[in-house]
């Protein structure tokens, strides 16, 4: 299966009965940029834009940042680039930034509030990829979303810079997306009011994760509680992919959990459309979509959503198959 896989790597992801099922790869860098491209990724489902920031001793300059977004998006040659703004604080800290310590980092200041609260630091950014954006597909997606404002005042800043850019007569992407990740409860519980104002959703099943369960995902001492496979994460997943196919809009998945090809199935069967993950498992995965029908895995999904917990999830899972 391994060597087919490997084979295929370049072809789509078509289940049995026709449906296409996206499947793009997660970057940090302009270094995983080939490896991705090598391992069949249609497109790129998240680029962990803090990893720009987190190696550098300053703060990356709109030049900077513009560079490094253009060549990403040349590489993908008019391919989907998802590219995520600044996703810090929580246990990402940046030793220039001169973060304040909280008691509690992740509910804390960090992703889209960080942003929002520190404007030119957004801008800088939301500028950067306005104008990177004309050498490609650029989607755009805000991190930690957990209600409406927050993405209406980051689109609003992002018309700004656009006007900004116009009057220094710069030109920017004409057409770009605008979406959200989905890794709060609250903005899973309220997909039907943030996909009104977006044009794709994302889940981070990562976050997600952790803050439905109340485990924290880099605490050993937790770790057995923390899985995305728990049926209360799935059921937001689905309620998620309901609220985008009655908006009409694309939702895919970015966390680890999309990269698992022994839940594939099940993923196909909540709705997902796309899904995101470290280049290595996209052959294999792409490989289970080609033998999955879509109805059946519906009702594999069905049934998934019925468990108890996240074991009884998996083993349901693996029958699927
Ligand atoms: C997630 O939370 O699932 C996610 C993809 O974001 P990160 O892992 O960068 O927090
Ligand atoms: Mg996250």
């Amino acid at each position: 299966l391994r060597d087919q896989a490997l084979q295929k790597a370049g072809e789509d992801a078509v289940t049995q009965d026709g449906k296409r099922i996206q499947i793009f790869a997660n970057i940090g860098s302009l270094n995983d940029v080939e490896t991705a491209l090598n391992n069949g990724a249609e497109g790129v489902g998240l680029f962990r834009t803090e990893f720009l920031y987190l190696e550098n001793d300053h703060w990356p300059t709109e030049e900077e940042q513009y560079q490094t977004y253009r060549k990403v998006l040349e590489a993908f040659d008019g391919r989907p680039v998802i590219i995520r703004t600044l996703d810090i604080g929580g246990d990402k800290d940046l030793p220039y930034a001169e973060l304040p310590k909280e008691e509690n980092p992740f509910l804390g200041h960090r992703a889209i509030r960080f942003c929002l609260a520190n404007k030119d630091i957004f801008k800088t950014q939301l500028r950067a990829l306005l104008r990177a954006g004309v050498y490609g597909d650029l989607w755009i997606m805000f991190p930690m979303v957990e209600n409406v404002s927050e993405v209406k005042e980051a689109k609003a800043l992002l018309e700004e810079c656009r006007q900004e850019l116009h009057k220094e007569g710069v030109q920017t992407a004409e057409q770009l997306k605008v979406g959200i990740m989905v890794e709060v409860p609250a903005a899973a519980v309220t997909a039907d009011l943030l996909a009104k104002e977006v044009d794709f959703m994302s889940i981070g099943t990562n976050d997600l994760t952790q803050y439905t369960l109340a485990a924290d995902r880099g605490n050993e001492a937790v770790a057995h509680l923390y899985d995305a496979a728990h049926p209360a994460v799935l059921r937001l997943v689905r309620q998620t992919c309901d609220a985008g196919q009655k908006a009409g809009i694309p939702v895919g998945m970015c966390g680890e959990l999309a990269g698992d090809p022994k839940m594939t199935e099940v993923l196909v069967g909540l709705g997902l459309v796309e899904l995101s993950m470290s280049a290595g498992t996209i052959p294999e995965v792409k490989e289970q979509v080609r033998g999955v029908n879509s109805t059946d895995a519906r009702e594999l999904a069905d049934h998934a959503l019925t468990r108890e917990n996240p074991d009884e999830v998996r083993t349901v899972a693996a029958k699927g198959k």
